[in-house]
This record gives structure tokens, C-alpha cells and sequence, in this order.
């Protein structure tokens, strides 16, 4: 089957699991940019703050910097392509609230057990018809 493939640097890999130990046993969450000429080579990370009731189980971005990262998406090289989040004691797959939650075309990115795995919605997704696996490759 194609996959889709986002490439990564080793301290923008290490970074988010390095987040998601500080954040433990709460989710940490944030966004993903890349480059308007570079779509698919993760450019930046910009770790937000969960605003979630229960952070324990779930994650909400702070309405504030999503809506001026949407604004500056729109208006700038810098393209806002999806969020990663982590799931603390769970597997580095979406859940039935991700599923719920997600905007179609975004990428996502979980992490778990110290390792993560890439996502893109899709309305015919193999997890909860929204979610199909990518490969995340690894670049220095
Ligand atoms: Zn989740």
C-alpha cells in the first residue's frame, strides 16, 4: 500500500519525546510546521500548552497560539500541517476521540512508550475510518 512518508531531524524526534516525559502522566501536546517548499520534512515543533479538563487522558491546544499559528499558516512559507500529541500509558495510535476530534488532511503524531508513529486523517482512514499510518523517517 503507499504511504506517505515525513521526515523528521534526530533533535526534533528526541525533543518530542523529551516533552512527553516532562508532560508524564499528563499528554503534552503541540503543533507541527513545515515549510510551504518542503511539505513533507517537518521544519519546526512548537510545543503548546493542554488545556484539556482531564490532561491525564486528553489534549486540547490552547485556542490562543492555534488560532495565530492558523493566521500565520495562511499568511506565511510557514504551513501548520497537524499536532502531536502524547498518550502516557497508551499506544502511539489514535484513539476514538482523536478520530472525533481530528481535521481531515491533518498529520499526526503520537507518542508513546518512548518511540511515536505519524498519522494522516483521512475520511476512509484504517483506524475509526480517519486515521491512516505514515512513515516517519529519521534525518540528521
Ligand atoms: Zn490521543
Amino acid at each position: 500500500m503507499w504511504s506517505m512518508i515525513l521526515s523528521l531531524s534526530r533533535h526534533d524526534y528526541n525533543q518530542m519525546l523529551i516533552w512527553a516525559e516532562r508532560a508524564y502522566p499528563e499528554e503534552c501536546c503541540g503543533l507541527i510546521w513545515v515549510k510551504k517548499n518542503k511539505m513533507n520534512h517537518v521544519d519546526k515543533l512548537e510545543l503548546t500548552k493542554n488545556i484539556a479538563l482531564n490532561p491525564l487522558k486528553h489534549f486540547e491546544i490552547d485556542p490562543k497560539p492555534l488560532f495565530d499559528a492558523n493566521r500565520k499558516s495562511r499568511v506565511s512559507d510557514d504551513k501548520l500541517i497537524g499536532v502531536f500529541h502524547s498518550h502516557p500509558n497508551g499506544r502511539a495510535v489514535p484513539s476514538k476521540l482523536d478520530a472525533s476530534n481530528v481535521v481531515l488532511g491533518q498529520i499526526w503524531i503520537i507518542i508513546a512508550n518512548n518511540s511515536m508513529r505519524g498519522w494522516l486523517s483521512d475520511e476512509n482512514g484504517e483506524i475509526y475510518d480517519r486515521f491512516n499510518s505514515i512513515i516517519i523517517n529519521i534525518v540528521n
